[in-house]
């Protein structure tokens, strides 16, 4: 008989520290009670970061989408954003909640981030800013961003909530545009369990702290502007510091698992991955496969509920394209966006983390030479 293996695999799954190491680092709090508001964790963790990113400024975030909206609301934007719909329901709906609308870009074929040859023909009297996603920890074509943000007067706010680590020419990616966000999300590759953060150097850091904290300004009874409560924990902050330490473990783990996939799926007719970028530091986030049915007669769908049925849990992720939820309709153009349509129509993402055995990540690329070979 078969033998069929019934481990769920999930797409993806949290890293964590020894369980030890994180009672040692919380253990102090059951004596200052200091639980929330800037405690010692929390600004020591600031710290490591702004080292660690190398940016002159970091706040830090109960998540990555309180964040984002928190960047959109300190810059004071009006109008339109320009934007990529392939991404995660964050993007989109940070720009909507803050009031401004979506103004949609195609994507890139090879990479899936937004196609700067088409950015320039979206601008209007009421475009204020960009916002890229670098998808998958591909990085944006920062360069032509930088130019065409100049060039018109445009605030750029990175979601570089996948990008976590990575460096461009050896610059840290948290260096560019005016502001980058970053998710701490459990499933990131560094994660405080939930948790974001923002990178910047321009003078926002008493604005960012006020909006964080319902307004207030600090050690103040003023309450200058209409914020939320958007704080990181000390518990949160714990769970960044442990992870923080083996960040390099993760991260080496998880290029394991995709130099294996890579390996294996590489040179397959019908079998897109994206290509490695030059001059990029990798942090290996995700595994993303578009696969075209055309040429191998099986479509992602059918991909996706093979796996599924060997415990396997791959993510149309992603899909669909924001432009295309119904809270966009009538709020926002969804046409001409070919090329994020076919991508988050065939593409899968394969599970990758740091916990992933290579055995696996091999039968997975069996499952899916099979199904395509039939
Ligand atoms: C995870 C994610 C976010 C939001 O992060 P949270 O920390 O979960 O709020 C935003 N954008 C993208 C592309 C993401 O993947």
């Amino acid at each position: 008989m078969k033998e069929t293996n019934s481990r769920v695999i999930p797409v993806v799954s949290p890293s964590m520290p020894p369980l030890d190491e994180y009672i040692e680092e919380i253990s102090s709090l059951w004596e200052t009670k200091q639980l929330t508001h800037s405690g010692p964790k929390h600004v020591k963790l600031q710290k490591q970061l702004e080292d660690f990113l190398e940016v002159e400024h970091v706040t830090l975030y109960a998540n990555g989408h309180l964040a984002l909206e928190a960047a959109l609301d300190a810059l004071n934007l009006e109008g339109e954003v320009i934007t990529t719909p392939f991404t995660f329901a964050s993007t989109t709906q940070a720009i909507l909640r803050q009031g401004l609308k979506p103004v949609f870009c195609d994507i890139n074929p090879d990479d899936y981030t937004i196609d700067v040859s088409k950015i320039e023909e979206l601008i209007t009297k009421k475009t204020c800013a960009i916002l890229p996603v670098h998808v998958y920890g591909n990085i944006c074509n920062v360069e032509e961003i930088d130019r065409i943000a100049k060039k018109h007067n445009l605030k750029v706010i990175y979601d570089a909530a996948h990008a976590f680590h990575e460096d461009y020419k050896g610059r840290s990616v948290a260096k560019f545009g005016d502001i980058s966000m970053f998710s701490f999300h459990a499933t990131k590759v560094f994660n405080t369990v939930e948790g974001g953060c923002l990178t910047y150097c321009d003078d926002l850091v008493d604005l960012l702290n006020s909006l964080k904290q319902f307004g207030q300004k600090r050690n103040s009874d003023e309450v200058p502007y209409i914020g939320t409560n958007a704080k990181m924990t000390e518990v949160h902050a714990a769970m960044g510091l442990c992870n923080l330490r083996h960040i390099e473990e993760y991260i080496e783990k998880r290029k394991n698992v995709i130099e294996c996939y890579r390996s294996r799926l590489s040179n397959i007719d019908g079998i897109r991955l994206c290509p490695i970028q030059q001059d990029v530091k990798n942090n290996y986030a995700y595994f993303p496969v578009v696969f075209d049915a055309a040429v191998l007669g099986v479509n992602r769908d059918q991909i996706t509920d093979v796996l599924a049925k060997h415990n396997i849990y791959a993510r149309k992720y992603f899909y669909p394209l924001t432009s295309d939820f119904e809270c966009c309709e009538n709020v926002c153009d969804s046409a001409n966006l070919p090329v994020a349509d076919y991508i988050s129509k065939n593409v899968l993402t394969l599970p990758c983390y740091s916990d992933l055995e290579i055995a696996d990540v091999n039968r997975i690329c069996d499952i899916i030479l099979t199904e395509i070979s039939k």
